[in-house]
C-alpha cells in the first residue's frame, strides 16, 4: 500500500487523571475531524490574502503593543490579586457558558486576522505564508477547547474542579497560536488566566487577549456574569523576564503554569515551584528518516518544508534527515540524485525581509548568538558544508534589520553520530545529513537524542513504517509528510522524553482540558 496519508500516533504519554476518575472521551467534532488549519496553510492564498489586506508593505498601519510594561512587584500582586478575585466567579459558570465565550473568543479571533498576522510580521518577523495559518490554528484552539469544556461535565461518577489561576508564558516563535492555546484551555477549565507575552512578541499576544476580552464581555451578560468581573478573568501582564518574571512565576496564588519554552527555562520553573503543577512543552532535535523506497521528490519538498520553515525556528523543526542505505551513499546514483535535489531545494529558497512577498525564508526573531552562530559558522571534523550559510548584509539592509538576523540557509553533511549537532537543539535554518545502513541503525541515531517531539519517515514500504512506528520515541510521527504544523484535534501536538515537563496529554486534543484541575469521584463526595 501507499501512505501518503499524515499519520498521529496516540499520545506517547499516558494521559493521566488524579483521583482514578474516567477520562473523558472526545465526542464527534462538527468539522469531521478536520479544523481549519487543515486547510487553510495553502502559501499562495495567504500571500494573496496578506496583499488584498495591506498586511505587507510600508502602509501596514502596525501598531505596537498598547500595554505599558509592569515594572513593580507592587503592580504583580495587584493584577495576581485581581485574577484571584474573579476566579471563584468564572468556575461557577457552567462549562456549557464557557463554551459559549470560547466560541465567540473563536469568532473575534478570525475578526482580527489582519491585525494578528501584521503584528506577527513585525514583530518576529514571520512570513506571511507562516503568521496566516497560525491564526487559524489559534481559532481552531478555540473551538476545539469550547468542545474540552462541555466534555468536563459529561465525565460519570467524577466531578471537575479547575485548578484556579492560571499563568501562561508562551515562546516568541509561535507568538499567537501557543499564547492563545494556552489561555483558551485555562479558560475552558474554568481557570482565571495571567498572559505573560514573550518579549519580543507582546503585541501579538495582546491582540489575542484583546479577542477573549471582547468574548467575555459580549457573552457575560446573556450568562449571567457580571462585566467587570468578566473583565478580570484574563489579565495580560507584560513583566520583563528576571526578578520580576521570577515573582510572577512563584506566586503563591499562581496555582498552575503553562510554559512553552526551551528546556532550561522549564527546568528553571519546575524548581522555582517544587510539588506546584507546571506543565511545560520544551525543545526537540527532530529527524526525518528517508529509505529507499521513499518517493524522493515528496521527501525533498517535505525536508525542506520541516527545516526552514520560521527560518528553521520551531520546536517541531526538521534539524537532521537520516538517509537510508543507497540514499545517503553518494557513490550510487539515488544517494547522488537525492543530495543534488536537496542541495538545489535549499539554494532555491529566496531569503530576505518579512514584508517582502517574494521572500521564502524570513529572518531569525533574534540575532544569532551561542549555539545557533556556532551551528551557523563551524563545522566539526567529519562534516561538510553542502550549502554554506551566509550573513546576508545587504539585504538586511535593505529590510532595515539587524545583519545578525538574516541568515541564508544551511546545509551540512557528515554529522557524526554522538556530535554536536548530532544531539543539540539550534533552533534556526541549519539542516544535518546523517547516513545510516538500515532502518535499524537509523532508529538509533534518531533515538539517541535526549528530547522527543517531532520524527518522520519517507518509505512506501509497510514493514518499515510498521518497524520505524513501533520504535521512533517522540511525541508526534508523522510518515510521509512534514513534521511540522500540527493540526488541532487531528494531530495533537506535544513531546516525549526531555521534550515535556510533567505528565499530561497533548495539547489540541483529548483530555488536555481535563488535566487543569482535580477530579473527585462522586462517591466520595456527600
Ligand atoms: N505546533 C507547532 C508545530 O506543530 C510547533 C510548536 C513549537 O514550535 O513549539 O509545528
Amino acid at each position: 500500500g501507499v501512505h501518503y496519508e499524515p499519520v498521529d500516533v496516540a499520545p506517547r504519554r499516558r494521559d493521566r487523571f488524579a483521583g482514578g476518575a474516567t477520562a473523558p472521551t472526545a465526542t464527534g467534532c462538527p468539522s469531521g475531524g478536520a479544523f481549519r488549519n487543515a486547510v487553510d496553510t495553502d502559501p499562495a492564498v495567504s500571500a494573496h490574502r496578506a496583499w488584498a489586506r495591506g498586511i505587507v508593505g510600508p502602509d501596514s498601519g502596525f501598531v505596537g503593543v498598547q500595554a505599558p510594561e509592569i515594572t513593580s512587584v507592587e503592580a504583580i500582586d495587584a493584577a495576581v490579586a485581581r485574577a484571584a478575585r474573579a476566579q471563584q466567579a468564572w468556575a461557577a459558570v457552567a462549562p456549557a457558558d464557557r463554551a459559549r465565550v470560547l466560541r465567540a473568543a473563536a469568532v473575534r479571533l478570525e475578526a482580527r486576522r489582519t491585525d494578528l498576522v501584521t503584528a506577527m510580521v513585525h514583530e518576529p518577523g514571520k512570513t506571511v505564508a507562516e503568521a496566516d495559518p497560525e491564526v487559524s490554528e489559534a481559532v481552531d484552539f478555540a473551538n476545539y477547547y469550547a468542545q474540552s469544556a462541555e466534555e468536563l461535565e459529561h465525565v460519570e461518577g467524577a466531578t471537575f474542579s479547575p485548578d484556579g489561576v492560571t499563568l501562561v508564558t508562551p515562546p516568541w516563535n509561535f507568538p499567537v497560536a501557543i499564547p492563545a492555546g494556552g489561555v483558551l484551555s485555562a479558560l475552558a477549565a474554568g481557570s482565571a488566566v495571567l498572559a505573560k507575552p514573550a518579549p519580543p512578541t507582546p503585541r501579538c499576544f495582546e491582540i489575542a487577549i484583546d479577542a477573549v476580552h471582547e468574548a467575555l464581555a459580549e457573552v457575560a451578560p446573556e450568562i449571567g456574569l457580571d462585566t467587570e468581573v468578566a473583565r478580570d478573568i484574563v489579565h495580560f501582564v507584560r513583566v520583563p523576564d528576571g526578578d520580576l518574571g521570577q515573582h510572577l512565576v512563584t506566586h503563591d496564588d499562581v496555582a498552575r503554569v503553562i510554559l512553552t519554552g526551551s528546556i532550561e527555562t522549564a527546568e528553571l520553573f519546575a524548581a522555582w515551584r517544587p510539588e506546584r503543577p507546571v506543565l511545560a512543552e520544551t525543545s526537540g532535535k527532530n529527524a526525518l528518516v528517508v529509505t529507499p523506497s521513499a518517493d524522493l521528490d515528496l521527501a525533498v519538498a517535505d525536508l525542506v518544508k520541516s527545516a526552514f520553515g520560521h527560518a528553521g525556528q520551531k520546536c517541531s523543526a526538521a534539524s537532521l534527515v537520516i538517509l537510508v542505505g543507497s540514499v545517503g551513499d553518494p557513490s550510487t546514483e539515488t544517494g547522488k540524485r537525492f543530495r543534488r535535489q536537496l542541495v538545489d531545494a535549499v539554494r532555491s529558497l529566496s531569503v530576505g525581509g518579512p514584508t517582502e512577498l517574494s521572500t521564502v525564508m524570513g529572518p531569525l526573531t533574534e540575532p544569532a548568538q551561542g549555539k545557533l552562530l556556532r551551528a551557523l559558522t563551524t563545522l566539526e571534523a567529519s562534516e561538510t558544508w553542502l550549502v554554506k550559510p551566509r550573513r546576508l548584509d545587504a539585504e538586511a539592509a535593505a529590510a532595515g534589520i539587524d545583519p545578525e538576523r538574516l541568515w541564508s540557509p544551511g546545509l551540512r553533511d557528515g554529522v557524526a553520530r554522538g556530535s554536536f549537532f548530532h544531539l543539540t537543539e539550534v533552533f534556526g535554518p541549519v539542516l544535518g545529513i546523517m547516513t545510516a545502513k538500515d532502518l535499524d541503525e537509523a532508529l538509533r541515531l534518531q533515538n539517541q537524542v535526549s528530547f522527543g517531539l517531532t520524527a518522520g519517515i519517507h518509505s512506501l514500504d509497510d514493514d518499515e513504517i510498521a518497524t520505524w512506528l513501533d520504535r521512533v520515541e517522540a511525541g508526534n510521527v508523522y510518515v510521509n509528510r512534514h513534521i511540522t504544523g500540527a493540526i488541532v484535534q487531528r494531530q495533537s501536538f506535544g513531546g516525549w522524553k526531555a521534550s515535556s515537563v510533567g505528565p499530561g496529554a497533548k495539547a489540541g486534543g483529548p483530555n488536555y482540558v481535563g488535566q487543569l484541575g482535580a477530579w473527585a469521584d462522586d462517591a466520595a463526595v456527600v
